[in-house]
């Protein structure tokens, strides 16, 4: 496969703007679920920044399991994306759910995010192929590990070899977290791909308590970074209420990674 160690045995590194993706270094992607509006949006960028963080998240087409849930800015969204990143200074990651958003986002967005409801339209999977961007593919909510693969094989057999993978929790018969993190993929892709490997401890634990421990963790199995959402005032969140962070939370939980020195 081309994902595989055999197939290239150094680790592949992207880099977009002044950050670096895999290697050496970690890198620490935050931002609120969805982009909601241009102080929202500000208010938690500039927060991160002044952290130190480079990479900011954030959702304007949204995967709702409930066609009445909030759906996101849609275009109004990506503008805003790119407004406040340029304003602050970060480089974007955001996701796309339909090969007809890859052009309507592209120029706004650095980093395209394949969500785990889409780790295998295979469709989709070619045609952010052929964009070119860096792809953050995340793992599908009940994908084994080789589906994950395969998945991301689909991307760089499409022509594109900048694809992160980020474990983000699967489906099991526990109910104390949202998900259940799969910390043993992070070696195992590590092993088995080239690729740049992410942990996101916000959709696979679903509560706060355990993000810094689950943070260390994956650090600790290899991971090149980790994915936390963060809202200027979470119990006012459009999605993902109970497990944004806010600033002050994410402070705690930021200086409790860099604090461990599993992040370089
Ligand atoms: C997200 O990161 O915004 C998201 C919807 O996560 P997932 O696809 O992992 O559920
Ligand atoms: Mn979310």
């Amino acid at each position: 496969l081309l994902v595989s160690r055999q197939y290239k045995s150094e680790d592949t590194v992207i880099r977009v703007k002044q950050t670096e993706f895999g290697g050496a270094s970690h890198v620490l992607i935050a931002g609120p679920c969805s982009v909601e509006s241009r102080e929202q949006l500000l208010t938690v960028a500039r927060a991160l920044k002044a952290a130190g963080v480079e990479v900011l998240r954030g959702g304007v087409y949204k995967p709702r399991t409930s066609p009445y849930d909030f759906q996101g800015l849609g275009e109004e969204g990506l503008v805003l994306m790119k407004e406040v990143a340029d304003e602050v200074g970060m480089v974007t990651i955001s996701e796309i759910m339909s090969s007809e958003q890859i052009e309507k986002a592209s120029p706004y967005i650095d980093i395209f995010q394949i969500g785990a409801r889409n780790m295998q339209n295979f469709d989709l999977l070619k045609a952010v192929g052929r964009s070119g961007k860096p792809v953050l593919l995340k793992r599908g909510l009940s994908a084994t590990i080789e589906e994950f693969i395969f998945a991301a094989e689909y991307i760089l057999a499409s022509g594109n070899d900048q694809v992160m993978l980020i474990e983000r929790g699967i489906r099991t018969f526990e109910k104390w977290t949202r998900n259940t993190l799969d910390i043993s993929a992070v070696p195992l892709l590590r092993q088995e791909t080239h690729l740049p490997v992410f942990v996101d401890v916000t959709h696979s634990t679903g509560r706060k308590d355990i993000m810094l421990p689950c943070a260390k963790a994956g650090l600790a199995a290899g991971a090149h970074g980790i994915m936390v959402e963060v809202h200027p005032n979470p119990p006012a969140a459009l999605s993902d209420a109970k497990q944004q962070m806010n600033v002050d939370e994410f402070h705690a939980f930021w200086n409790g990674v860099r604090d461990s020195g599993l992040y370089r």
